[in-house]
Parts: C-alpha cells; sequence; structure tokens
C-alpha cells in the first residue's frame, strides 16, 4: 500500500504537492513511517504567497471583533479535538502524551489571548496638537506573514505567532518542519472548519527551498522564526535584503544557579523535569547547573538519584517520564556531545546510553546523562546538545555563577535556587538572559506575556506572543488631521 503524503492547505483547499523530492515522516520511538511529506517547491511557495495576497484587502477590512469569533471558534475546536491532535503530536515527535497535551494547552492560550485584539490593536488619539489639528496613532496590519517552524513544539510554536497575525489583520503562511508536519496538518483540519475566508491561512510543508521562497517574495512582510541560531541568523540577513520584519528565536543553553539554602527537596524535582522532560529537546531546557558552595555535593547526589528513577518509553504507554529523541542522526548527535565531553575532562556520573526499551527495539532512545566536574571553559557546558544531558560546575559565590550565565554567547533562560529575596534580586538584575525564573527551572511565559530571549538566542526587536506579537504584527502610522 502507497504510504500516506501530508497535504499542504492552499487558498482554502487541500492540495498534494506536486514535488518529487519527499521525505519520510517517522515515529521514533518505532522507527516506523508514518506518513510522507512531498517537499513543497519554489513555484508552489510562490503560488500560496500570490493566494495570501489576493485574499489580504478582504480580510484586513473585515471588522477585528469578527476576526476574533472565527479565532474563537478555532479555540472551542481546538479543545474539542485536544486528545486526538495530543496522539499525533506523540506519533510523529515521540514526547509523552501528557508533554503534547500540555503543549497544545499553551497553543490555545495563544488563541485566546490573540482574540483580545480590539483592545490591543486601539490607538491613541489626542485632539488640538495644534489650534484645530488632531492627531491619532493607528495600528495597521502588514499584509502576508510567513512562520517558519522547528521540531520540537510542533503544535505550540506556530501559534506563537500565526493567531496574532491573523487577529490584526494579516494573511498567514505557516511552514511546518519537515520532520513533524503532521501535527499542524491536523489542526488544519480544524482551521478548515472554522470558516476563514480562501487564501487567509495557508499551511505548507517542506525545507529550506520553501523558506528561501518566503525569505526572498518582497510580497512577505513579515517572517516569524524559530530554530537554530546558525540557521535563525541566515534567516534575519535574508530577510533585511526584501525588507521585512523578522523576529527570530533560537538556541539556547540555560544555566541554574543552585544557593545552599535552596529547598532540596522541592528544587530537585524540579531540577530534573527542566532538564529531562520532553527529552531534554527544549530551548528552555535546563543544561548546566551552578551549584554554589555546600549545595554542590548534596545536590548532585539527590539530583542523580532522582534522574536514575526516570522511565524511559514510548509517549503513548503508561508511566513514561520520558520518549525517544527525534531522529536517528540527533541520536548520534548527542552521544558524540557525551563522547566529547569525556574528552574535555568532564566525569560521566550518570551514562543514558545504550539506553533499551522492552517492546521498542528500534526507537531512538537515550536515558539522562550527567557530568559532573565540569569547568566553564568546557563546550560541552555551554553549547547546546539539545538531549538529556546536565552538566554540573561547582561555583564559589552568585557572582562567579552570573559571570559564567553573562559570559556564554545564548541568553535565552536562566534559573536561580534560593530562598533569599536579595540573592534572587540579585539574580534577575544582573543575569543576561531572556527568560528569568526563580525557583523555576523552566520560565516558560504565559501567552499574553512576550517569550523573551537576548544574545544569540535572539534576533530582532518584538518577540512572539503577547503585545509584542500585536506590535509586531502591525504598522503604527500616524494620522494629523485638520477639517475647515
Ligand atoms: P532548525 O534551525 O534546523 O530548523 C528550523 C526551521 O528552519 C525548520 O522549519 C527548517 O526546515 C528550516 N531550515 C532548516 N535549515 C534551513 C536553511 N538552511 N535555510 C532555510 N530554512 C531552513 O531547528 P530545529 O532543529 O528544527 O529546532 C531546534 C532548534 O530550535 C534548537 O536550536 C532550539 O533551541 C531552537 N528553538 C528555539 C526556541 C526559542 O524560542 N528560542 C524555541 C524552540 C526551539
Amino acid at each position: 500500500m502507497a504510504t500516506r503524503k501530508v497535504r499542504n492547505y492552499i487558498n482554502g483547499q487541500w492540495v498534494e504537492s506536486g514535488s518529487s523530492r519527499v521525505v519520510d515522516v517517522v515515529n521514533p520511538a518505532t522507527d516506523e513511517v508514518l506518513a510522507q511529506l512531498l517537499l513543497t517547491t519554489k513555484e508552489e511557495t510562490e503560488g500560496v504567497i500570490e493566494a495570501a495576497q489576493d485574499a489580504f484587502w478582504e480580510w484586513r477590512s473585515t471588522p477585528p471583533l469578527q476576526r476574533a469569533r472565527l479565532l474563537m471558534k478555532l479555540k472551542y475546536l481546538m479543545d474539542e479535538h485536544h486528545d486526538e491532535i495530543a496522539r499525533v503530536l506523540t506519533q510523529e515527535h515521540g514526547k509523552t502524551f501528557k508533554e503534547a497535551w500540555t503543549e497544545l494547552e499553551r497553543a490555545i492560550e495563544n488563541v485566546e489571548v490573540a482574540t483580545g485584539v480590539t483592545s490591543m490593536m486601539m490607538g491613541d488619539v489626542l485632539e488640538d496638537v495644534a489650534r484645530g489639528i488632531d492627531e491619532y496613532a493607528i495600528r495597521q496590519p502588514l499584509g502576508v506573514c510567513a512562520s517558519i517552524n522547528p521540531f520540537n513544539f510542533p503544535g505550540m510554536i506556530p501559534f506563537w505567532s500565526l493567531p496574532y497575525a491573523l487577529a490584526a489583520g494579516n494573511t498567514a503562511i505557516v511552514k511546518s518542519s519537515s520532520r513533524v508536519p503532521m501535527t499542524m496538518e491536523k489542526i488544519f483540519e480544524l482551521i478548515d472548519k472554522v470558516g476563514f475566508p480562501k487564501g487567509v491561512v495557508n499551511l505548507i510543508g517542506g525545507s529550506h527551498d520553501v523558506s528561501d521562497a518566503l525569505l526572498d517574495s518582497s510580497l512577505v512582510k513579515a517572517i516569524s522564526f524559530v530554530g537554530s541560531t546558525k540557521v535563525g541568523q541566515y534567516v534575519y540577513n535574508r530577510s533585511a535584503q526584501t525588507n521585512k520584519r523578522a523576529q527570530v528565536q533560537t538556541s539556547a543553553n540555560n544555566f541554574g544557579i543552585v544557593m545552599s539554602d535552596a529547598v532540596f527537596d522541592k528544587v530537585v524535582p524540579n531540577i530534573v523535569a527542566s532538564a529531562f522532560d520532553c527529552t531534554g529537546q527544549r530551548c528552555l531546557a535546563l543544561a548546566t547547573i551552578l551549584a554554589v558552595g555546600d549545595a554542590y555535593s548534596e545536590v548532585k547526589k539527590m539530583v542523580v538519584a532522582a534522574a536514575k528513577k526516570l522511565r524511559v518509553g514510548y509517549g503513548l504507554d503508561e508511566g513514561v517520564d520520558i520518549g525517544p529523541v527525534i531522529t536517528k542522526k540527533a541520536k548520534a548527535n548527542i552521544e558524540g556531545w557525551i563522547e566529547k565531553g569525556i574528552k574535555e575532562g568532564a566525569k560521566l556520573i550518570l551514562d543514558g546510553r545504550g539506553m533499551k526499551v522492552e517492546g521498542y527495539p528500534n526507537g531512538y532512545w537515550l536515558g539522562p546523562s550527567i557530568f559532573d566536574e565540569c569547568t566553564r571553559d568546557m563546550e560541552v557546558a555551554n553549547e547546546e546538545i539539545f538531549g538529556p544531558v546536565l552538566c554540573i560546575i561547582a561555583v564559589k559565590d552568585l557572582d562567579e555563577g552570573l559571570d559564567i550565565i553573562n559570559a556564554n554567547r545564548y541568553g535565552n533562560a536562566a534559573t536561580i535556587y534560593t530562598q533569599n529575596g536579595a540573592c534572587a534580586r540579585e539574580f534577575k538584575y544582573r543575569a543576561r538572559s531572556g527568560n528569568l525564573g526563580i525557583n523555576i527551572g523552566v520560565a516558560a511565559p504565559m501567552a499574553f506575556f512576550h517569550f523573551a530571549g537576548c544574545k544569540d538566542s535572539f534576533f530582532g526587536v518584538l518577540h512572539v506572543q503577547g503585545r509584542d506579537a500585536f506590535q509586531f504584527f502591525t504598522d503604527a502610522a500616524v494620522v494629523v488631521e485638520r477639517w475647515y
């Protein structure tokens, strides 16, 4: 039987790409091919951009409250089909059903926040800026907006931008990650039921050809990219060549300072979940612990003991804590990092390699790994591994911890575990990182706050989610008015 092809959704129609290039979509727990993705071509992408452009003026003049009502309908459909989408997500991505479900909760939350468009897009007016002259600032949509998405949150990350772009009156094109295109295909089955006008919202699957066609088109006015720093830099630079605005959220290596006054029995489960949930494949994952003074030996002992208890397995099975990594290649890459850490002189005190899961001989399994005796100059403790690997560095005080955080090239997230308010204040005041946690290892902002990031973790000015997203997806025009 022929393998099912993942479909594109273009101009209100489901269509199969005519591309001759194809990639398999694989269940990482079983190594089975679930479907195939035809890699949408440059010409096909240009056709989608035209359809989105044609739909723009009608959508732009649709009253914001009507646009919001369509998003509300989508929210209720997503609620109704929450479990179903989460199952697809787990199958193609590998994360546990609970993780998939929670991820989708944040997607829905972003739709909810975007329905606040009527107040979020409202402008400002001042009468009599000069005698008889009034002036007002209004926010206007941009046109066609596109998002290029990573593999690690296939159901959530497109929603960091999509609902805001639509609510603000733009038309949208979503490019899903070629490794996990089925989740958004499933969600677009719901989008199809909502009744958006044709061409307003489109989905295409593909690789860099699609990205390049989106980046090079002068009709595309805004790009929301989430992915690696290497690709993000390229996307940011290429966007500038056609004068488009870009919000580019990229790689990370997140540190957690553990002070000796931290409440260890509460903090350790949080550290372990922050490091190993989602199999470490998240941009907010805790990657390196900076254990201050006396905290070091106790925290190390407790973290290793707790990590050993995590159950690795298929995300649709009961009682599983962490799933497989996304591809065989990713697994080899993470194993390469473990070897590198050993060569650099770090001490591997928990080795997750060679993990076997009963009933799933072909899964891409890796258990939690922990490196002790890391130093601040080791790459393994400073670069993004994007897998279930945690490094520990012993530091003498808060200053040394902050120094390591601030010297790192990335600035996505940082955390402090302490009971001391003054110490926590010092941390949040001085840490050069976007998403800061206090006794919270994964400081993931709710949808009504922007998802921050700085240094090599973010390029642009306005971030995804919340108020930033509304500003990103609108131009601020000023009208100065006089009547005789
Ligand atoms: P990736 O950079 O490989 O791919 C991201 C997207 O870019 C995909 O849609 C891919 O098809 C496309 N792409 C890949 N190569 C391209 C090229 N040469 N030209 C144009 N487009 C290209 O990232 P990934 O492996 O899918 O995702 C993991 C990365 O994403 C990690 O580095 C992670 O930290 C980062 N991430 C960051 C955030 C954040 O908010 N900062 C959130 C999630 C993930």
